[in-house]
């Protein structure tokens, strides 16, 4: 029994372009979110010059082909974009990645009529996208969803309810899940199909917005569909075959909240180095102290190997190389590392790390959402012990 992984499919490599392109993404972070981060969440709304000015870069169109609007990079850029951003805030990288959770699918099974009309305008963050998967009463467990769409001529006419849609107020293009049959016995995932749905469509109604615990700004909202009639042009993929594009988008999303992780961590990092050096307690600065410096020296570590995993999971989708366990793994080490290093910083600032003022403990809130979403940490444990299963040929 073996990994079927090769060494070479540890090889990460950043080339002049992604550092150039990290330092314009890290400009962008520094100037034009970092100022309003703190004031982002603590009115809980989103600045709508963030997304314009995000757009205007280029950040809602990394990946994709110039001819559709995108800038031609790659999942490193991605990587290193939401990591960037996420540094500054949070909640403004959700709202920037959330829209890809309709553009990647949408690149990824669309077909040509659907790309050409769509994916320019996502891509290029004249539109913005969201994704409505969860429901109230299924959100790990895909299959469980219940909202319902029936054939009517060449139509479908969408009923149901969704739950914690990012973006779900502001977006101008939804992906929509709905059942198009019933589950069955041994194929629970058959029968889900995916729907692109324009905003002001008749039938369509936003709800209530859902107060979460982090991501300030980026509320979530609940999204109801009465009657709601969608062409038969805009069905995504095959009829049935929804989940498997949800499934697969979510294993791209994941990488990119792996980043945020990352972009959390380095975050906390900073500001617990910086605070070290300047704050004198019995006349040494705390960085002295061997206790600050072992909190530290795991606060690093931490960063590195989430962002090395990252980059990994990155490099092998990149590569066109199974990248799914390798996007778990990065998940999972790099949201925990982002709640471990918000809480260290928290204590080596003292006072100042639970003041509201200092913005640390905007990044601990901020890591429990991103250890909940996009499958929760427990679900991909569940596919890292799969995938593994799979590789070594043992039955799952
Ligand atoms: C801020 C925010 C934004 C979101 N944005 C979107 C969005 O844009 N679009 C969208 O469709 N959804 C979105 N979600 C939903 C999110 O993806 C779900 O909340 C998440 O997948 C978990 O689903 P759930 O809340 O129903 O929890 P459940 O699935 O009910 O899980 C509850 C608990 O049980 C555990 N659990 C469940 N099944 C298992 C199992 N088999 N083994 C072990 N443990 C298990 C989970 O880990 C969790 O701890 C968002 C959520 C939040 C909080």
């Amino acid at each position: 029994m073996s990994s079927e992984f090769s060494v070479t499919d540890y090889a990460v490599q950043l080339t002049p372009e992604h550092e150039a392109f990290r330092k314009v993404v890290r400009e962008f972070a520094d100037k034009v979110i970092a100022p309003k981060a703190a004031e982002i969440d603590r009115r809980n709304e989103m600045d709508p010059e963030v997304l314009e000015k995000a757009a205007e870069i280029g950040l809602f169109g990394i990946p994709f082909p110039e001819e559709y609007g995108g800038g031609g990079g790659d999942d490193l850029m991605m990587a290193i974009a939401v990591e960037e951003l996420t540094r500054a805030s949070a909640a403004c990288a959700t709202a920037i990645i959330a829209s890809y959770l309709v553009s990647t699918p949408l690149y990824i099974f669309g077909n040509e009529a659907q790309k050409k009309k769509y994916l320019p305008l996502l891509a290029s963050g004249k539109k913005l996208g969201a994704h409505g998967m969860t429901e109230p009463v299924a959100g790990s467990d895909v299959a469980g969803i219940q909202s319902t769409a029936a054939k009517r001529g060449d139509s479908y006419v969408l009923n149901g309810r969704k739950m914690f849609i990012t973006n779900g107020d502001k977006a101008d293009i939804f992906l929509l899940f709905a059942r198009t049959s019933p589950p069955e016995p041994g194929k629970r995932h058959r029968g889900i199909t995916a729907f692109l749905v324009e905003r002001g469509t008749p039938g369509f109604t936003v709800g209530q917005r859902i107060a979460v615990t982090g991501l300030r700004g980026e509320h979530p909202v609940e999204l109801v569909f009465n009657d709601l009639s969608v062409p038969g042009e805009n069905v995504l993929g095959e009829v049935g075959g929804g989940a498997r594009i949800a499934l697969t988008t979510y294993d791209h999303g994941r990488i990119g909240v792996a980043a945020q992780g990352v972009g959390l961590a380095q975050a906390a990092l900073d500001a617990a180095l910086k605070y070290s050096v300047q704050r004198q307690t019995f006349g040494n600065y705390l960085l002295t102290y061997q206790q600050v410096q072992f909190k530290v020296a795991e606060m690093v570590s931490a960063v590195e190997t989430s962002r090395l995993l990252t980059y990994w999971a990155a490099s092998l989708s990149k590569q066109g190389k199974k990248f799914v366990k390798a996007a778990s793994i990065a998940k999972v080490t790099a949201t925990e590392a982002a709640e471990s290093n918000a809480h260290k910083a928290m204590l080596i600032m003292g006072g100042y790390g639970v003041s509201v003022e200092t913005g640390v403990e905007r990044l601990l809130r901020d890591s429990q959402v991103i250890k909940t979403y996009e499958g929760t940490n427990d679900i991909q444990r569940l596919t890292i012990v799969r995938e593994t299963a799979r590789e070594m040929g043992l039955p799952v």
